[in-house]
Order: structure tokens, then C-alpha cells, then sequence
């Protein structure tokens, strides 16, 4: 009978040096159904579905036995998540020509300066050729076409580039307007976080319709193919408020046993954060309907098996030499900003940190079995390491040297550090609604854990030196 207990609470407690992994299909779709259940609401910064989030995988990480990176676990930062513009602060008047409407004759850039501007307007015809050499844009707005090469309507990095250079070069504010060529339904900009720093003139965006409004007002002389100064000002208010929160990456470390090797780091990462409910300028795809993105693949998956991986690694840790970083980020839908925070706030030297490898959707295994992964080449003998490492793992590994990006990686190659960015592909439920836990392929997504488990720990024994190789 006590015999019996004793092998019952042994293969209850064995890790992989019993020969047990805890990397288990059964035990990651239990992290991904909870990450990814309602009650986390979609996992937003500053969110309490978020603040679950972070408390779970800080459980997980204290119940592997894992020292936390910080005086404890958690690593906060400032996020703007929502950009609003109030009605009665913001307006464009000019005499006689009647009231315009926010977002519906006009629209204000995520990247517009807050200020008030009364001057005359100057209007160019053929874009950044012509105010390059014109000293008649100072002080003045400048009137400008929107970029015919734009892809993206609702886009406005190009908008940016343009507006700088025209701010640069001493314009009061800048009015960018589509031309028909571009954009038939003539689409108003969003206002929604970006990753631009303001500029500190006011962009706005009027409709064509607003334009043809105003245009007999300002210039009452000339038509579309004539460039020139209005003859009475516009008067333009934009006050932008900034909804802030406070997020967190959640981080542990496994220290390594070589008393030199235990120095350097492998750094583990995956973020936790997805879409909250959607909507417009959170990133969803289906951003009319309001309704929780679970993001099962998206992150939940990464996150899962972080959580499996680095307990592993926390049981085995005498086997490890070099230690390793294991650390959730938040913010990587706004524009990889929790990696961006930690790697400009390392608590290490970043020329310690060998190689970081992350995990963004690595849950929906397709049927070839492909795992794909960019910038293996980073770090020397990478593409082989990876590749051989894959051997027997029932993977199809797909491994560029280069193609680093997409996820928090890319803010580690950022700074010179090497990385390898993993995923299983895209699929029809990416950034949608529907990126729900029951099509995680548990199977596909142990096998992927496995492996990255093999991968982190081949990196932190490596007795081949590292050093940073840049790809394209
Ligand atoms: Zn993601």
C-alpha cells in the first residue's frame, strides 16, 4: 500500500530527471484555456483581464521555483493606449465657410501636435518638390495631397514622413487631403496610438467634400493646378488627450551552474497581451465588431509554453551553464513596446546576452508539421544549430538566416542582439474574435515546446563562441 503511494506521488511530482517532462500537451492547453478564457477579456494593458494574466504566469513561475529578475517579477512601464480629441476643444473655422465636423469633414493624425493655429494657408500643387525651395510655406499651413503611392488609406506612416519634412522646413500646421486617385471613398485617418513622436504642429486631414467647402473661401482666384497663399487665414484648435495605463513585463531568471558561463544569458521571451475587446486602432481585423479577442494563438500559445518550457529548465538548472531569462511581455500589440522598455532597461550588460528566442502564435501546427522561425543567421552557425537541434522532433522546420520580424525580437536585434523569432503561420482567425483556444493543435503545440526547450538549452551549454551577425 505505502508502496503504492510512494510510485503514485513520485510520477506526480517527477520532472525530466525522472524521465518525466512537464512539458505536456495536457498541461499547456490548461494555461492556454484560461489565458485565453472570457473571464481575461482579451488580455489589454492595463486591463484587470491583463492583471490576471500577469498574476498567473508570476504563480507559474514562483511554483517552478524560478528567482524573480527584478526585486520581483514584475517590470512596469507607461503605455498611451487611447488617443481622444474632445469636440468643443477641437475646430477649424474660416470666415464663410461655414461648421466642420470631427471625422466626418475633417480628421486629426495620431502623430499631431495639441495647439492652436491661426495662419494663412499655403497650397501646393505637386507635393514635397515644390515646398522643399519654397520659403512661402514658413509660418503658414501647408496644403498638401496625400501620397499616390500610399497602399493603406488608414495608414499614415508616409502622412508622417511628409508632414515632418514640412514641419521642418517651418510650417505652422499641415492639411493633407486624398486625391480621388488614392482613395475614392476618401477614408478620414483614425486616431489611435502610434509609434510616431507627435510633431508639435497640429496634422489634420480634411474630406475632399470639406476641401471644395473651403477652397472658393481661401482661394477665391484659383482652381486645383494653381499653387498659392490664401487670402485669409484659417484658424485650427487640436487638443489630443492621451489615455495612459501601466503595464508589465513579467520576468524570472534561471541561473546557470558554470561559475564564468553563468554570466552570459539566453533570454526566453513571449508576450502575454493581446486585443482586449477590439475596435477601431487596437489592431483587430474585425475591428467593427466589439466583442473579446481571446487570442488563444495570439499570444496565449507563446505564453503556455514559456510557462511549461521554463519550468523544465528551472528542474534541470544544474545541467544549464549559462543562465537563462524567461520573460513575458506586455505591450506587443501597441508596437513591441514592453520588449522595447526591457531591452533599453536591461538589468544586465545586453553584451551578456547571447541570443534571445521568442515565441508570437506558435499554437496551430499545420498539417506539414512547419514551424517557422527568422534570424537563426544572427548568431554564428545558427541555421545548422537550429536545423540539427530539430532532428527527431517530428518537425518540419522552416529556418531563414534572415527575416527577422514581426515580434518582440525584432527590439533585441534592435540593439545588436541576436534572436530567432518563432511562429506556426498565420491563419483566417488572426486578430480576430474567433482566436479561440479549441483550435490549438495541443499535439503541434508540444512538440513545439519540446523543441524550444531543446533549442534554449543547446544555446545556454554552447561551447561555440557568439557574436552578433546582421541580416537584412
Ligand atoms: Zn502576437
Amino acid at each position: 500500500m505505502k508502496y503504492w503511494l510512494i510510485i503514485l506521488l513520485s510520477s506526480v511530482l517527477a520532472v525530466s530527471g525522472n524521465g518525466q517532462s512537464v512539458i505536456q500537451g495536457k498541461a499547456i492547453i490548461k494555461d492556454i484555456d484560461y489565458l485565453a478564457s472570457d473571464r481575461l477579456e482579451g488580455r489589454f494593458p492595463g486591463s484587470k483581464g491583463n492583471e490576471l494574466a500577469a498574476r498567473y504566469i508570476q504563480r507559474a513561475f514562483k511554483k517552478a521555483k524560478i528567482e524573480p529578475l527584478f526585486h520581483n517579477y514584475e517590470q512596469l512601464f507607461n503605455v498611451v493606449v487611447k488617443l481622444d480629441a474632445p469636440e468643443p476643444d477641437n475646430f477649424i473655422k474660416a470666415a464663410g465657410a461655414g461648421d466642420f465636423l470631427l471625422n466626418n469633414d475633417y480628421s486629426i493624425f495620431p502623430f499631431s501636435g495639441s495647439a492652436f493655429v491661426h495662419a494663412n494657408v499655403f497650397f501646393t500643387v505637386s507635393n514635397q518638390e515644390t515646398f522643399e525651395s519654397n520659403s512661402t510655406l514658413r509660418a503658414n499651413w501647408v496644403l498638401l495631397w496625400r501620397n499616390k503611392d500610399h497602399s493603406d488609406p488608414s495608414d499614415s506612416l508616409s502622412d508622417y514622413a511628409i508632414s515632418k519634412k514640412a514641419f521642418e522646413l517651418g510650417a505652422a500646421g499641415i492639411i493633407l487631403i486624398n486625391p480621388d486617385s488614392l482613395d475614392s471613398k476618401d477614408v478620414l485617418v483614425r486616431l489611435r496610438p502610434r509609434r510616431e513622436t507627435p510633431l508639435p504642429v497640429p496634422v489634420i486631414q480634411l474630406s475632399r467634400a470639406a476641401w471644395q467647402r473651403l477652397k472658393p473661401v481661401l482661394f477665391p482666384e484659383k482652381t486645383d493646378n494653381h499653387a498659392g497663399v490664401s487670402v485669409i487665414p484659417l484658424t485650427v484648435s487640436v487638443t489630443i488627450e492621451k489615455e495612459e495605463v501601466v503595464a508589465k513585463n513579467i520576468a524570472g531568471i534561471i541561473r546557470g551552474s558554470d561559475p564564468v558561463l553563468n554570466n552570459e544569458y539566453i533570454v526566453l521571451g513571449a508576450h502575454y497581451d493581446h486585443l482586449g475587446f477590439g475596435g477601431y486602432g487596437t489592431g483587430s481585423l474585425q475591428p467593427d465588431t466589439v466583442a473579446i479577442h481571446n487570442g488563444a494563438d495570439d499570444n496565449a500559445s507563446g505564453t503556455a509554453a514559456l510557462l511549461v518550457i521554463a519550468a523544465e529548465l528551472s528542474h534541470n538548472k544544474k545541467e544549464l551553464k549559462r543562465s537563462v531569462i524567461v520573460i513575458a511581455f506586455s505591450a506587443e500589440e501597441e508596437g513591441l513596446l514592453g520588449s522595447r522598455f526591457f531591452v533599453d532597461h536591461l538589468p544586465v550588460p545586453g553584451s551578456t546576452i547571447k541570443v534571445m528566442v521568442n515565441m508570437d502564435m506558435v499554437g496551430r501546427l499545420n498539417k506539414e508539421d512547419q514551424l517557422f522561425m527568422g534570424g537563426a543567421g544572427t548568431f554564428p552557425g545558427g541555421v545548422d544549430f537550429m536545423k540539427k537541434t530539430g532532428e527527431g522532433s517530428g518537425l518540419n522546420l522552416v529556418v531563414h538566416a534572415g527575416s527577422v520580424g514581426g515580434s518582440d525580437h525584432v527590439s533585441f536585434y534592435q540593439k545588436g542582439i541576436s534572436c530567432v523569432g518563432l511562429h506556426t503561420g498565420g491563419h483566417p482567425q488572426y486578430h480576430k474574435p474567433s482566436d479561440d483556444a479549441d483550435l490549438i493543435n495541443v499535439p503541434g503545440i508540444e512538440k513545439v515546446a519540446r523543441y524550444i526547450y531543446n533549442v534554449v538549452y543547446g544555446l545556454a551549454n554552447r561551447t561555440e563562441t557568439f557574436e552578433f551577425i546582421k541580416q537584412d
